[in-house]
Order: C-alpha cells, then structure tokens, then sequence
C-alpha cells in the first residue's frame, strides 16, 4: 500500500468509524453467530498475492462484523463495560501509527515522561496519595500479579526471584469469597500456589468480613504458615461489593501483611468527592489498581497500577545486573523494570487525550450520570412486585432478578392489584427453580440483540446483572415518561432481604 493510497482508505476508514459509532445501536448488541459459523467463513491458507483494500473491507463488513459484539452499544450493560471514546480512538491511531516500543525512557523520552505526568494526574484526580507513583499496565490481572510478586520478594528478601522457592516459605494470601479470578490465577503464577489461597467470607453486602480475615491470618500463623498479601476489592466483580479498607488496613499492618487493593472497575468512581471516603487507609496499603479501559472511556488496554514503594516494584522487576546502578534513581522512568513485559506500547497518550478532551469535571459529570441511572433503575425495579434487587447498588451495577410472587408457571394473568402480595419465604428447591427461570430470562433478552445483560451468583442465587456505564447510554426520554414517576417509589432501594 503506497502512502497516498494509505491516505485515502483512511480518510475512508474514518468516515466508516464514524458512521459506525453514530448508527451503532442498529447492530444486535450481542453477536448471534453459532461457533464456528466466522472460522468456516475463513481460508484455511494466506494469501500468497497482495490483496486490494476494498477486498479486506468488503470480508470485514460481511464475516467479521456479524461476529462481533458491540461494546460501544448505549444498551451494552454486560460484564463491565470496555468503553472507548472519540479522543481514544484518535489518541490510538496516532499511538499505531508512530509504532513506537516504549520500554525504556530513550526508546522514546515523550512516551515515559507523558506516562510520568498522566499517572501523576490520575492519582490526584481519584485521591492517592501524592508520594505514590504509577505505571500503565494492559490489564488489572497483570497489575494485580505485579503486586503479588512484589510482595513475595520483599518478604524473602528477593530471595525466590534469585533461588526459587525453597520449600520454607509456605506463603498464604487473603481475598474475599467475591474477588476476581485474576487473585487466584496470579498466587497461582507467582508460584505460591493456588491451594494457599484463602477466600475470606462475606457480609449481607457481600463485601469481606474483617474479623473472619484475622481469624485466618492467626489460624494460617499458628500452623507455621507465613501469611504474605491480603487482596481487598473496592467493587467486586460480581455485585460491585466494597471491602472495608480501613479495617482491612488496621490487620495488615497489625500482622506485617502486604495490601493490595483491586478498584480495577469502580476506582472510576473515586473521581467523585462523593466517593473518596472508599479510600480511608490506603496510606497502609502498598498497591492499587484500576482500569481506565472499563468506566473511564479510554480504549482497551490500559490498567493503571499505583505503588507505595517504587523501588520495592522496581528491585522485583528489573534485570540490569546490580552493580550497573547509581545510588540515586534515575532521574528517569525506564518502564521495563516497572513489570513483567520489556516491550510496552504507548498507552499514556490516550489516557491523556481523554483526560484533556473531557476534563476532569466532565468526566465527573458521566460518571455521575452513570450511577444516577442505575439508582434510578434500582428504585424502579425493586418497586415491581415480581423482580427484587439482590445487592446493594453503591455505583452503577444491578444485580436483580425475577421472582414472582405467583407460583412461577405461567405469566401472571390477573391484574397486578389482586395478585397476593406477600412472597413466601424462598426454599431450597425454589432457589434452583428460580435460578432456572431467570437463566432461561437472560436468555431470551440477549437473544433478542436489543439488549446484552450477564449473570452473576450471590449466595448460590443467580442474578442478572446490569451494569449502566456505556459511553453513549442515555436514558430513554420516551419510555422513561411512561413509568410512574419516581416520587412514588421507595426513596431508598430497600435492602436486599434474602442474603
Ligand atoms: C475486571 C476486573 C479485573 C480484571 O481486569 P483485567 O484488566 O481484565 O485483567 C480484576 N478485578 C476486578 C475487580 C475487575 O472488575
């Protein structure tokens, strides 16, 4: 492809880009392929001629978009979102086109010093404290090992990074029953073992219970086992649960214990004021995550890591043989020796174009409206009589699910006034039938491609699970006339009563 025929396919490209976000909620939001229906579509073999740019769009229009699922959607509300936004995406062609490899300060002295500033920025606009530093990662899963390491080699004294493990170490580390899959696939990586990893129960609002942490850490301690790291979750996965820092906090620095807080989804939220008491005791915390690739409209990948102690992260990472260094550090930032890859995009300049296209109050703003949204939502569907909320809603994620109050066969068929009331309390094989009932529900919403819900389970029961933080989600003006207003609801969404 010459330039001036790269000149204008992208010109086209862009107006295609464009069209797309404009007209995206045409699109199913969840892709209605079969498996297999896309690689069947597929050559088996490579071209061994060049292809025209037409023929690659004309195959990207008609095989690959059908297999896709619009994340851009307004009415994606599954998983966590992946949200982007215009000055991402532009901020990203810029980023692929200067090709640039950014793993040291002189393979390009803009890339590690915008990514100095911009994590600077960020720590102040969620609240961390001024003396911690931070390092763009792709994901929360590879922040969150980052830690684990870093734990495990200051508590060995870099001992199993330069010997491996020599069978006394006998390391546990702490999570909820409601953390993230990523805490255990990291002890597991980070050679710890995924069997020493202990999930700690939780209260009716699914968020950790402290005195069950340090009834562990002592039973762990006095069977002769060392325990390294506890993992708190500022916003489960599952429910967007909120383990209680600064209890959490008090008992790692008690028992010696590293902390690690993963806010990989709701840390977005701490840019509001509203929400920063979340954060009270992070100064005894050594590390945290989150992702301006899920709330905060920055494209896939960027998962910023924040630390207490730089040189801790830095002695576990780098490899320059030891008596190459100067005392000092650096005065500047080479980012191989801040985790696991040598080779590193450059993630900041889109972090920064959308922080500077937004500003900080404009982000604010969306966010807000975000969490507004599903309040909102929360209230309407814990005043239906046939659907309850299942976890409290301290952000923008529902969890809810249906229930009627009839025997659950058939629609209801009266009118909702003379239908009995009061539910019977829920027996064991009510569970499954009402786990049953509400996966056969997802189903059929899904399927409709109008919308794209997932699941989650709280105490054994499913829950659909709604989650407002889509870049272009807007409430429907029409339908939402159409509900009884909102003074007539409950003022608080009322607390779940079946946990
Ligand atoms: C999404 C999520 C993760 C994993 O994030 P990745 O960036 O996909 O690795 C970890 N923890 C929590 C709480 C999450 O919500």
């Amino acid at each position: 492809m010459t330039n001036e025929e790269f000149r204008a396919h992208a010109h086209e490209l862009v107006d295609w880009m464009a069209d797309y976000l404009e007209g995206v909620a045409a699109y199913p939001v969840k892709s209605q392929v079969q498996p297999g229906e896309i690689l069947a579509r597929l050559p088996a073999l490579p071209p061994e001629q060049g292809e025209p740019f037409d023929a690659l769009m004309t195959d990207f229009k008609e095989i690959i978009l059908p297999g896709i699922t619009h994340w851009q959607h307004p009415s994606f509300f599954a998983y966590f979102p992946g949200n982007s936004s215009p000055p991402s995406v532009l901020a990203e062609m810029l980023t692929a086109t200067l090709g640039a490899q950014c793993m040291s300060w002189v393979t390009s002295p803009a890339a590690a010093e915008l990514e100095e500033r911009v994590m600077q920025w960020l720590r102040g606009m969620i609240g961390l404290p001024d003396s911690w530093e931070g390092v763009i990662q792709d994901s929360a899963s590879t922040a969150t090992l980052c830690s684990l390491l870093t734990a495990r080699e200051v508590r060995s004294g870099r001992g199993v990074n330069a010997r491996g493990f020599d069978g006394s170490e006998r390391y546990t580390v702490y999570c909820s029953t409601e953390a993230h899959s990523s805490i255990e696939k990291g002890v597991g990586i980070a050679g710890i073992g995924r069997g020493n990893l202990r999930t700690v129960g939780v209260d009716e609002t699914f968020a950790m219970v402290p005195a069950a942490l340090e009834r562990a850490i002592v039973e762990d301690k006095s069977s002769g086992r060392t325990p390294l790291a506890v993992v708190a979750a500022l916003g489960t996965t599952g429910s967007t649960a909120i383990d209680p820092l600064e209890a959490i906090a008090e008992i790692t620095s008690r028992h010696g214990l590293w902390l690690h807080v993963d806010a990989a989804f709701a840390g977005t939220a701490l840019l509001l004021p509203e929400h920063r008491s979340l954060l009270n005791g992070i100064e005894r915390a050594d590390t945290f995550v989150v992702n301006p690739h899920k709330w905060m409209f920055t494209n896939f990948d960027c998962s910023a890591y924040f630390v207490r102690d730089t040189g801790a992260l830095i002695r576990t990472f780098e490899i320059l043989p030891e008596y190459l260094k100067t005392a000092e550090r650096e005065p500047v930032h080479n980012y191989r020796d801040w985790g696991i890859q040598l080779g590193r995009r450059f993630r900041a300049l889109k972090l920064w174009f959308v922080i500077r296209s937004f500003g900080v109050e404009g982000l604010r703003e969306r966010i807000r409206r975000h969490c507004a949204m599903a309040r909102e939502l929360a209230l309407r569907i814990s005043a239906e009589p046939d659907f309850e909320v299942m976890a409290p809603v301290p952000f923008n994620t529902i969890c809810f699910r249906y229930h009627p109050s009839e025997p659950l066969a058939e629609p209801p068929s009266q009118p909702r006034a003379q239908r009995p009331p009061p539910r019977r309390a829920e027996g064991p094989g009510d569970t499954g039938r009402l786990n049953a009932l509400n996966a056969a529900l997802l189903e059929r919403l899904n399927a409709t491609g109008r919308l794209f819900l997932t699941h989650t389970k709280l105490n054994g029961r499913m829950a659909l699970r709604l989650v407002i933080g889509q870049t272009a989600v807007e409430q429907n003006r029409r339908t939402a006339r159409a509900l009884p207003p909102l003074k007539g609801l409950p003022q608080e969404i009322p607390a779940p009563s079946i946990v």
